[in-house]
């Protein structure tokens, strides 16, 4: 399977500046000075090779939706602004001739309502064309109500019955394992302001965990995770493990402490413990700039290599930007 992240900013959209654009522009002439270019292909090279990624690219803008591409039908976590994207390059792909005009099925998995999660699906175009099938899957009760009220009058203009497709809601259990759309799907409870969920997709022998907006603990303190913490058996062996990663560990420890959010610190020690091949650090801290998103990826490999001291365990650590594609 692949996955594709549309949206990878944690609690509300962060866009680039002007100021931001010009800094890393200055940043790749300098860099560029003693070069020659005989053709497009040169540059693109020494982008590619010479120029590190906060100076040629962008960690990105939008909310939290990740797509598992395996199968005709969307699979998709989360419906933060990163949804509209998804809608958009699935529109351009009708266009192209390359997916059918109605008929597309969508299923997507919510952890929760804060606005980061649900804020992408009044625009996401598929949801208003008739035909199409919309499946919004979910551990909270009052899922279906959460969506009608984001887009009653005076939130947005366009109720959700006005929205064409054919859109259906499903409550599942946290305690229960379900198949949908060809995988074997489970979610666990999570600490979180208004409770989140993290969901486990498997399929033809592979896993991946989708767990964001988790507060966990770290070994440094006081009131540490016991060795039976059921988080350990929820990640186990995961191929691919996203992870919400959105404080560094000043933030985590000192001012954002029961924010609702963990620190990369929490991440490698989970990830270690239950044997995770893949790390994807996830919900990035708005405020934070590209190069901060690296130094915390940086300062992560580098708590791999300390923690990893006695028990090594080899493990794939990245941080998750928009538009980035792993095969899993
Ligand atoms: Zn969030
Ligand atoms: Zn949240």
């Amino acid at each position: 399977m692949r996955v594709y992240f549309w949206g990878t900013r944690g609690s509300l959209p962060a866009s680039i500046t002007a100021e931001t654009v010009r800094a890393k522009i200055i940043r790749a002439i300098k860099a560029a000075k003693a070069h020659n270019f005989d053709n497009d292909g040169d540059i693109e090279d020494f982008i590619d090779r010479e120029l590190p990624f906060p100076v040629r690219s962008t960690y990105g803008s939008n909310t939290p939706c990740v797509e598992i591409k395996n199968g005709e039908e969307y699979v998709i976590c989360d419906a933060g602004t990163g949804l509209r994207d998804l809608g958009n390059h699935h529109m351009k792909l009708i266009e192209q001739g390359l997916q059918r005009r109605n008929g597309s099925v969508f299923n997507i998995f919510v952890s929760h309502f804060h606005w980061d999660h649900v804020q992408g699906f009044p625009f996401f175009t598929p949801a208003y064309i008739p035909g199409n099938k919309v499946r919004i899957y979910g551990f909270h009760k009052n899922l279906k109500n959460f969506f009608v009220k984001q887009q009653n009058q005076p939130y947005f203009p366009v109720p959700l019955a006005s929205m064409s497709a054919d859109i259906q809601f499903i409550v599942l259990k946290p305690e229960k394992t379900y198949e949908i759309s060809g995988f074997e799907i489970s979610g666990i409870e999570q600490k979180h302001p208004g409770i989140s969920y993290g969901f486990r997709f498997q399929k033809d022998g592979r896993t991946l965990v989708y767990s964001t907006d988790a507060e966990h603990k770290t070994s440094y303190d006081s009131s540490a995770r016991e060795e039976n913490y059921p988080f350990l058996d929820f990640f186990k062996e995961a191929d691919l493990l996203i992870f919400d990663a959105q404080y560094d560990w000043n933030e985590a420890v000192l001012s954002k402490d029961d924010w609702g959010h963990s620190s990369y610190v929490a991440a490698v020690e989970l990830a270690v413990k239950a044997k995770v091949k893949h790390l994807c650090l996830f919900h990035n801290e708005p405020t934070y700039t590209d190069e901060r998103l690296d130094a915390l990826l940086e300062d992560t490999r580098n708590y791999l290599k300390i923690y990893n001291d006695h028990q090594p365990h080899p493990m794939q650590i990245d941080l998750a930007y928009d538009g980035y594609d792993i095969k899993v």
